[in-house]
């Protein structure tokens, strides 16, 4: 019902947010507005591309999507190191 501008939105996604959507990305199961915000993202922001390709490796590696699972120690590392990687 409700129609998204055609415009790329101002908001681009947070790290934070990226490393959120990142299982759903690789799922595919991301909106294609959100999906466009998270390449946008990727392109800017070399360390979440990393992320990415580390995640989508791992899940390779594990046969299968159970990067929730398999991420959720690195989460917390990874936010913090954006967290000094921004103040930098
Ligand atoms: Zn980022």
């Amino acid at each position: 019902m409700t129609s998204q501008p055609p415009v790329p939105t101002p908001d681009d996604l947070t790290c934070q947010e990226l490393v959120e959507a990142v299982t759903d990305y690789l799922e595919g199961a991301l909106a294609p507005e959100d999906a466009a915000r998270f390449m946008r993202h990727l392109d800017m922001c070399p360390p979440c591309h990393d992320y990415v390709e580390q995640i989508r490796l791992t899940i390779r590696l594990a046969g299968g999507l159970h990067a929730d699972r398999l991420a959720a120690g690195e989460r917390g590392q990874l936010l913090a190191l954006f967290r000094d990687w921004k103040r930098a």
